[in-house]
């Protein structure tokens, strides 16, 4: 082999920390070990059958060939009526892309839309992949953090700050992953009301998250509060948290018509279309409307507030509810104190090494110092590792000194 030299574009990322917590865990268990998966962002539940039916009887009519690059006319139409019916957004289909997953809608929008020199506004905590796929891009993420005291909500004032000439994006996750925080109509409004100060500026609402969420208001994104913004506003959304079809990859973005279609180039070069099959099966969960969905985000907001009950009173944690998701973000940093332990990673390493449960350290999502739990999983495993993590952080001190299994 002649030797190797990697590009610089992939010297500059990891992989993503999400997925690679998970598959730690699935290997650990394939070795017998007893292992208690709170790492994985995917929900628990199966597929409902509607639309395992949807997609058994497109592979029985042969629907199995390539499609349009940009998704079929069908699921197109269902993400139309999707916006319309639910977010009260009147898109074209010409303004509309399916794509494999919700991040491959980002990675084309950062494909699209950057060059070296661009930066890009991301909140943290923030989704562990938006800042690596504009760093593929060439552009630069701009980081600003957000604590738990301020709800992790960036302030107008910390985005007026960190908007400048060069911004060519801002990205803006409500429900949030990690922290399941819901943005108000009014804070979206003081956001807006910043944005419009910078008209050159693109909005990236992820909306992945809205059908998961309990808060006070009903789901509303940036251009619901400010319809001025729709024209540089990209809608990013997609089936596989509210349907629980993460292992289908389908993802949906709408916006600009120009921008919509330098996207799609982008797609036509690199993946061609999403699978045909999965398109089916997309269609058939957004015609369903919201039905499949109430009865799964009721039982997330049963174990969110069994669960943050649980956090709250642990030593050396300090945890927010959450407005939405099916994650929690404690803060650890005292619980790190106590235990001597020099960060969240070395934390999330012994949580696993000592008790078993697999939990995502808040650096991956640019805020040190918190731990991710994923509640997308079972009541009984949940009670397992509540109280494994109970034992641990009260035990834990002791244990360590002596370098016993807590
Ligand atoms: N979005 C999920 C998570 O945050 C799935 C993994 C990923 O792609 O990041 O865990």
């Amino acid at each position: 082999m002649p030797k190797l030299t990697l590009s610089a574009r992939v010297g500059r990322i990891k992989p993503s920390p999400t997925l690679a917590v998970t598959a730690r865990a699935k290997a650990l268990k394939a070795e017998g070990r007893d292992i208690l998966d709170l790492g994985a962002g995917e929900p628990d539940f199966d597929t409902p059958d509607l639309i395992k039916e949807a997609a058994i009887r497109a592979i029985r009519a042969g629907f199995t060939k390539y499609t349009a690059v940009d998704g079929t006319p069908e699921l197109k139409a269902a993400v139309v009526e999707k916006f319309a019916r639910e977010n009260a957004l009147h898109f074209t289909t010409s303004q509309v892309l399916v794509s494999v997953g919700g991040k491959q809608s980002f990675y084309n929008l950062a494909q699209a839309l950057l060059d070296a020199g661009d930066e890009v506004v991301i909140p943290a905590p923030f989704w562990v992949s938006y800042a690596d796929i504009v760093l593929m891009a060439d552009a630069s993420p701009v980081i600003v953090p957000t604590t738990l005291k301020q709800g992790f909500k960036i302030s107008p004032e910390a985005l007026d700050a960190a908007l400048a000439f060069k911004t060519k994006l801002f990205v803006l996750n409500s429900p949030s992953n990690p922290t399941g925080t819901v943005y108000t109509r009014a804070e979206l409004g003081a956001l807006g009301e910043v944005l419009r100060r910078y008209p050159h500026v693109f909005i990236a609402s992820d909306d992945m998250y809205e059908h998961i969420a309990w808060g006070g208001e009903p789901f509303a994104n940036i251009v619901n509060v400010c319809p001025d913004l729709l024209d540089r506003t990209i809608v990013l959304n997609g089936v596989s948290k509210a349907y629980a079809m993460t292992g289908w990859r389908i993802g949906y973005a709408a916006g600009p018509v120009e921008l919509i279609k330098a996207m799609t180039k982008i797609q036509s070069q690199s993946t061609s279309n999403p699978a045909s099959v999965s398109q089916a099966a997309a269609e058939a969960a957004l015609r369903s409307g919201t039905t499949l969905v109430t009865p799964m985000c009721a039982a997330f907001k049963a174990r969110h507030d069994w669960l943050h009950a649980e956090l709250a009173a642990m030593p050396g944690l300090r945890c927010r509810p959450a407005d939405g998701t099916f994650y929690l973000f404690p803060e650890v940093t005292e619980a790190l104190k106590n235990l001597g332990l020099a960060d969240d990673q070395a934390l999330a390493e012994a949580l696993l090494e000592r008790t078993g449960i697999a939990a995502v350290p808040g650096s991956a999502f640019g805020s040190p110092g918190h731990l991710r739990l994923s509640y997308a999983t079972s009541d009984q495993i949940l009670r397992e590792a509540v109280a494994r993590l109970r034992r641990f952080l009260e035990n834990a001190p002791r244990a360590l000194a002596h370098g016993e299994r807590a």
